[in-house]
């Protein structure tokens, strides 16, 4: 099993490789540089004024039609997922893609040229440790051409793929577990591959000047065309596997996790990248910082007895630890076994109630509208809750933080927050609550 102490890498030199890109046949060379730790990878337009740097990040996510295309402002890298995919699976978490063309050198079609690179790079590990992304409840993205992928919990990081053509021909699955040893063994060689069918809108949309037999399968009716033969007998789930690495690799973070997918795509791969950075992000809101301030970052429990009208045994904060600009803050609670509920909830097993989790998070919600409002003579009501999940059960001796943050608000009148309750770094509770204005 790996662990979280494992380190960042990068390449060990500088190497380089020649080529034609698919899309625009033009003659492109790419060099590939070590990169310092937390750099991630980024591409280099060697070509234009000023060499712009396009970081390899969901956010910058133009276009998935057939390949995948990053860009920021009016740069734009295309089929990037080949050479992520190599990068991702081979181990290197740092490193920068300089090219002199808007698109790497497609090569064979698949992976195999950019191992071949990386292996002559060499990949060396870096002091700073990894940073992954760990899969605790499952996620899923579906899309309205049948693509469906599910992220499952999961110690490493697995591809199980379902790959159907047309008519369900060429269908074929296949699952492992994506190690630098497996990728450049059984996914790395898996070449692009393409249905006749859908050949010819490309070339009428000028997608594949570059495109030819030695750089993609085509698939006709049953006929498999190619310079040279299969690969493997299932070629083209491998390629979908490869695609799918690739893609994901935007998310920014090593994936420990189970994916399980059916007919992906491009854009597919895509949604669940940002699904994931997202999560990630929602995430990193969430683990508090556990050093509590005091003084002005926060509110100690008389400022925040001088702004809730609530008490013993129903005031629900301790102690406000921030605000977050004007949107966000951040309370603490630390849930003892003297708290009254308790004696009834239940006798012999102590559970904190979800209602008074809910409460917790009005209170603190209630807390970040004064600041907001910065008046008393007005009193926020709490009007409704949607979407209140209770994800983990609250034990005595539990340190609480409550998190809540203006989703929305109408003027003086009404506000809607987003809040959280979280222990140890997992959610254990989430709602959407609803307030409106009155006078006191
Ligand atoms: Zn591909």
């Amino acid at each position: 099993m790996s662990t979280s102490l494992e380190l960042q890498h990068t390449v060990g030199k500088t190497a380089s490789l020649s080529g034609t890109s698919l899309h625009t046949g033009e003659k492109v060379s790419l060099r590939l540089h070590p990169a310092t730790v937390d750099h991630g990878i980024k591409f280099k337009r060697k070509d234009l004024p000023d060499e712009p740097t396009i970081d390899a990040r969901i956010d910058n996510l133009k276009m998935v039609e057939r390949a995948t295309t990053i860009g920021e402002g009016s740069i734009r890298v295309h089929t990037v997922e080949h050479v992520l995919a190599a990068l991702s699976a081979m181990d290197v978490d740092n490193a920068i893609v300089e090219m002199d063309a808007n698109e790497p050198p497609i090569g064979d079609g698949s992976a195999q040229p950019y191992v071949d690179l990386i292996k002559k790079a060499g990949v060396i590990a870096q002091e700073e440790a990894r940073k992954f992304f760990d899969v605790r409840e499952p996620m899923h993205v579906e899309s309205k051409t049948g693509a469906l992928l599910v992220l499952l919990p999961c110690e490493t990081f697995r591809v199980s793929c379902t790959q159907a053509g047309p008519n369900n021909r060429f269908a074929q699955f296949l699952s492992m577990e994506i190690t630098p040893a497996t990728f450049e063994r059984e996914i790395a060689p898996a070449r692009t591959f393409v249905y006749y069918e859908d050949v010819r809108p490309l070339m009428e949309k000028n997608l594949i000047k570059g495109g030819s037999l030695e750089n993609a399968i085509v698939v006709r009716g049953e006929a498999v065309l190619s310079k040279e033969p299969l690969r493997f007998a299932d070629e083209f789930v491998r390629h979908k596997i490869l695609d799918i690495v690739g893609d994901l690799a935007l998310a920014g973070r090593r994936i420990r996790g189970h994916v399980v997918a059916v007919k992906p795509g491009h854009a597919a791969n895509a949604e669940l990248a940002r699904a994931l950075a997202r999560e990630q992000t929602r995430r990193s809101a969430m683990s508090g910082s556990h050093a509590i301030p005091i003084g002005d970052a926060g509110l100690d429990t008389g400022e925040v007895m001088k702004i809730l009208p609530h008490r013993f045994p129903f005031l629900m904060v301790d102690r406000v630890i921030g605000f977050e600009g004007e949107y966000k803050i951040t309370a603490v609670k630390c849930v003892t076994i003297n708290e009254p509920f308790f004696q009834g909830h239940f006798p012999g097993h102590p559970v904190m109630p979800g209602v008074m989790q809910v409460e917790a998070m009005a209170q603190v919600a209630s807390l970040l509208l004064f600041k907001l409002t910065k008046t008393t003579s007005r009193i926020g009501y709490f009007m409704s809750a949607d979407g209140v999940k209770f994800r983990k059960p609250v034990f005595p001796g539990d340190t609480m933080f409550i998190h809540a943050e203006l989703t929305r608000s109408r003027g003086e009148r009404m506000a809607k927050t987003k809040c959280y309750c979280v222990v140890n770094d997992a959610v254990v509770s989430e709602g959407e609550l609803m307030f409106t204005f009155l006078d006191k």
